[in-house]
């Protein structure tokens, strides 16, 4: 039979996406890998230590048991969520209901991308911090909302400007990141009682992802937006095992808060997916469990390698101000380029490593190029060698 072209078109809401600005980047890096260069990838958020021993075998056991192999479902073990519950209380001093404020997720990611299907109608107005996590911009898009851009300037430590929140007219909901990515800023809880106070008298809802709560420096324990008295009337907030317990592969998260935008959330997932694999619940438990002092370990590690690469730019002439919290360097490009991509480009060129344009993550991320810190401390040694030499 003879080929039909049947000019298959992807539908409006995918076309209205904004461009994918790492393409031409993923592109040549995998070019240069292909020829065998040896690239340094600063650009990956992804932790490169594996997954604490103890969760494996937790995860061995759980997938030998059949009745761990069928559908999982909706809210998932209830053990899973009192623990939950439990480190949460802990962590942050805030008490949560296993039963209607806790929610297990197929990764944070998946949850937050869901939830704007559950609470947004076409149209309505979402409050969009720039430079922000991709995905956000996504699920906006595909819920129809409209979104308003917040920039977050360095000059404002990566904040938002509160004013502006409040000067912005029927928002029916707004993001939080924080620890945030890409820009690695911290918040406090004074900044989260004003931002809970405003969001209250202007009934809008309040994202927090807080991906990279464990993942901090200098002991400065980032703060939960649910701390706030009155937060859980407006707030809901995501969690991940993700980067606390190098578990990014294993698609596990959770969120927790305000039950009715839980339950929203638990509403839509039940018709896109059928719960988390049971095997990776109980592995999930066993992580909660980690000893504290393994998490100091990876905290120190963390820290170590962000002097490396702080102190290594510092002494070819790049400062950069050292990040407080999560894995990455928001540096603000050197004088002698013109955009963040062209940066991204000249170091994938000239020295071999991969680093994140800012912009894909926003236009407000223009002049800043990111870089991780989950390599290990001698490549980042190097990566500042071969940069003392194109500086
Ligand atoms: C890594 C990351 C996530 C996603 O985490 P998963 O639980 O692995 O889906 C969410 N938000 C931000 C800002 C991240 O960087």
């Amino acid at each position: 039979m003879m080929a039909t072209d049947f000019n298959i078109e992807f539908s409006e809401r995918l076309k209205a996406l904004p461009p994918y600005l790492f393409v031409e980047i993923d592109k040549a890096k995998r070019a240069a890998k292909a020829a065998g260069r040896d690239i340094i990838d600063l650009g990956v958020g992804d932790p490169d230590l594996p997954t604490p021993q103890h969760i494996i075998d937790a995860l061995n056991k759980a997938a030998q048991s059949p009745a761990n192999h069928h559908y999982a479902f909706d809210a998932g073990l209830p053990q899973l969520r009192t623990d939950i519950a439990q480190w949460f209380n802990k962590r942050f001093g805030v008490s949560l209901d296993p039963d209607s404020e806790i929610y297990p997720l197929v990764g944070s990611k998946e949850g937050l991308a869901h939830l704007p299907l559950g609470i947004i109608n076409p149209g309505e107005k979402v409050i969009l911090t720039d430079p922000a996590y991709p995905a956000y911009r996504a699920s906006i898009n595909f819920a129809g909302g409209k979104i308003i851009n917040l920039p977050l300037k360095e000059s404002h430590d990566f904040v938002p400007d509160l004013k502006r929140v409040e000067q912005i007219k029927d928002a029916k909901f707004m993001y939080v990141n924080y620890p945030n990515n890409p820009t690695s800023a911290t918040a406090t809880k004074e900044f989260y009682q004003e931002l809970v106070a405003i969001a209250r008298a202007k009934g809008i809802i309040l994202i927090s992802d807080m991906a990279y709560s464990e993942i901090y420096f200098d002991g400065i324990k980032p703060p939960s937006i649910l701390e706030v008295e009155g937060a859980k009337d407006i707030a809901i907030e995501f969690h991940s095992f993700s980067k606390t317990y190098n578990m990014t592969g294993w698609r596990i998260g959770w969120a927790c808060g305000n039950r009715t935008l839980i339950a929203a959330l638990a509403k839509v997932k039940s018709n896109f997916d059928s719960g988390i694999f049971q095997a990776i619940q109980l592995a999930a438990i066993a992580a909660l469990k980690t000893d504290p002092r393994d998490l100091d370990d990876l905290r120190n590690l963390y820290q170590e390698r962000r002097d490396c690469l702080i102190n290594g730019l510092r002494s070819i002439g790049w400062k950069i101000p050292p990040p407080k919290a999560a894995f990455y360097v928001w540096a603000k490009i050197p004088k002698s380029f013109n955009d963040s991509m062209e940066t991204a480009k000249a170091f994938l060129e000239k020295t071999d490593i991969v680093a994140t344009p800012g912009v894909g993550f926003g236009e407000a991320g223009e002049g800043y190029i990111r870089m991780t810190i989950t390599v290990p401390k001698d490549r980042i040694a190097l990566a500042v060698e071969r940069l003392r030499k194109v500086l």
